[in-house]
Parts: structure tokens; sequence; C-alpha cells
């Protein structure tokens, strides 16, 4: 890699952030327990906004959480040794994803694939094993599933094994 004057934050740094907000809301919560245990009425009230607090804590975490992992996947699918179709497949049935919320899974019977996050609508990150040329002569490098899927919907296109 080379060096740069802004760094690309890395997955690893987002994680680092979420652990650290996490720990907080703990604490935050923790406090905001024990103002709620108080005897005293107007330390009670001020447990609410200290449970507020928590949760935007919450919050924060499960979108820097899953901006880390969205930003790990983003860097895996600009690899050039990976399949080039912007969204996922079963690697072992292919085409056989459906989507449920943040997570997705594989239709295929006695497969019980699942993922969780929407891989479905994720770039695809298999191994590259086939160069697929369409009838206009564009190419995508592909991985298996993906490759056999567009020879069983194209007819006028070519598939040329990668050498691995
Ligand atoms: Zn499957
Ligand atoms: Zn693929």
């Amino acid at each position: 890699m080379s060096e740069r004057i802004t760094p690309e934050p890395v997955p690893a740094e987002l994680r680092a952030l979420a652990a650290e907000a996490e720990a907080l809301a703990t604490r935050t919560a923790e406090v905001a327990t024990r103002l709620q245990a108080a005897s005293d009425g107007t330390l009670q009230r001020l447990a609410r906004p200290i449970a507020k607090a928590t949760h935007d804590l919450s919050d924060y975490t499960a979108e820097v959480s899953r901006t880390a992992e969205d930003l790990a996947r983003v860097r895996v699918s600009r690899d050039p040794s990976l399949c080039d179709v912007p969204w996922g497949v079963c690697p072992a049935h292919g085409v056989t994803l459906r989507t449920s919320g943040d997570r997705a899974f594989c239709t295929a019977s006695g497969c019980g694939g699942t993922w969780d996050y929407d891989r479905l609508h994720t770039p695809c990150a298999e191994p590259a094993t086939a160069v697929v040329t369409d009838e206009d002569g564009v190419t995508a490098r592909m991985c298996a599933a993906h490759a056999r899927d567009v020879t069983e919907r194209l007819v006028h296109c070519t598939v040329t094994d990668l050498a691995v």
C-alpha cells in the first residue's frame, strides 16, 4: 500500500471506536440504574437524560459497526482477483439468495447458508474463476457461481476459465 497524506480509514479503526462507545454505554447505563434506584425523586428524574444518552451511544455503536462491515466489504470487492458482479451469490448454489432485513439466506433446499448482512445487495467477493464476454464484447471477471448463472441466462456469451 502506498503512503498517503490522508490515510484511508480501515475497518479496525471503526471497530475500535464502536468498542469504546459500547464500553461507555455500559458505564452510562450503570449510572442511569443508580440514579433510578435513588430514593430522592430529583435524582430519579435525572436518570432519564442519562438513559437517553445510553440509547444514543447504542445507536452510535450500531451505526459505526455497520459501517465497519460495509467498509470491509468495499475493500474486499476492490480486489482485482475477485468477482466483478455487484450483487452476491451463494457460492454453492448461485443466484438463490433472498434478503430478510439486514440478513440474507440461500433458498436452495438443504443449503442452510445464511449471512448476517444483506449479501444479495453487496458486491460479490468470491474469487474470480472465469472471464465472461458478452455479445457486445464486454468482459467481466466472475466467480464460478456467477459465471454459471450468466451462461444459463445469456446465450451469446463466452466463458474463459482463468488459470488459477
Ligand atoms: Zn446455497
Ligand atoms: Zn460472483
